[in-house]
């Protein structure tokens, strides 16, 4: 059994320590959390479980907390792979739901599994999910403020191998921020999460230029087919590099090896692999 969970890339982490130690904080308890859950749960309930509690905690660009698009609203994306079924189901800029990651996993069970804007807004009501505003103060205030750097992330992802081998991979963001309203992020694609038998990533970054290698799948498809996840993740790395691409993953392989990126110093995550470990 094996969890890895990321806070997203952290352009803060310079300048603003205090935030970052708080966002180390919030995620090795989180991750401890998750590891104790998946003792009982699956990797399926244990990856929604750790993305709701992210989502739950406002220092993170997802569910609570998240940014502004341009036109002042806030649009939530998030999704889930089973990698035992193979099945990937999603919610795209989905407005006034706490936590998309549920919305998600339901979808799961349909034949319909990613929904986009006011259908996914409607079925998340119609299933009970109640009427929820993510803005905080701090984002209000940023917005109102025009801070718009396109460096200013922190989407959320898990991946976790349970006690019976099965992988899940889940990811959920506010987006970039003061996007054009409705852009579409990777989180919610196979780009951005994918898994399947063999590994699970979970992407952050520039969520074009992950579409643009279709990342998380790249990744998880190498897996597949015999690299080992360090070099599978070297590889499409290397391609991303190519068109200057910039994210990060964590992931997971049926093995259990663990992976996360290293290369930028900006993002936050953590893991249980028998002992907590954190970075940054
Ligand atoms: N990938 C997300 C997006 O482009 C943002 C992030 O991961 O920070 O919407």
């Amino acid at each position: 059994m094996k969890v890895i969970i990321h806070g997203g890339f952290f352009s803060e982490s310079a300048t603003n320590q205090e935030t970052k130690k708080a966002k180390q904080q919030a995620l090795s308890d989180i991750v401890i959390q998750a590891n104790e859950y998946l003792k009982h749960h699956t990797a399926v309930e244990t990856v929604v479980y750790a993305v709701s509690l992210l989502e739950d905690n406002e220092l993170f660009n997802a569910g609570l907390g998240s940014q502004i698009q341009s036109d002042g609203k806030v649009r939530l994306s998030a999704s889930l792979m089973d990698g035992k079924s193979q099945c990937f189901s999603g919610v795209i800029n989905i407005e006034n739901v706490k936590n998309p990651i549920q919305v998600a996993e339901k979808l799961l069970r349909y034949e319909d599994r990613v929904l986009s804007g006011a259908g996914a807004g409607d079925f998340a009501s119609k299933n009970g999910f109640g009427y929820f505003n993510p803005v905080t103060i701090q984002r209000q205030l940023e917005y109102e403020a025009k801070l718009a750097d396109a460096g200013r992330k922190g989407t959320v992802g898990c991946v976790a191998l349970d006690a019976d081998g099965n992988i899940a991979a889940a990811t959920s963001t506010g987006g970039k921020g003061f996007e054009i309203p409705s852009r579409v992020s990777d989180s919610a694609t196979v780009a951005g999460n994918f898994a399947s038998q063999f590994a699970g990533i979970s992407c952050t970054g520039v969520g074009e230029d992950i579409v643009n290698v279709a990342l998380a799948a790249r990744i998880v498809t190498r897996v597949t087919d015999g690299f080992s996840l360090k070099d599978a993740c070297d590889k499409s790395f290397a391609e991303l590099k190519q068109i200057d691409g910039f994210a990060g993953v964590i992931g997971i392989a049926a093995n259990g090896e663990l992976y996360h990126t290293d290369s930028h110093p900006y993002m936050v995550w953590a893991a249980f692999d028998g002992s907590l470990q954190v970075f940054n």
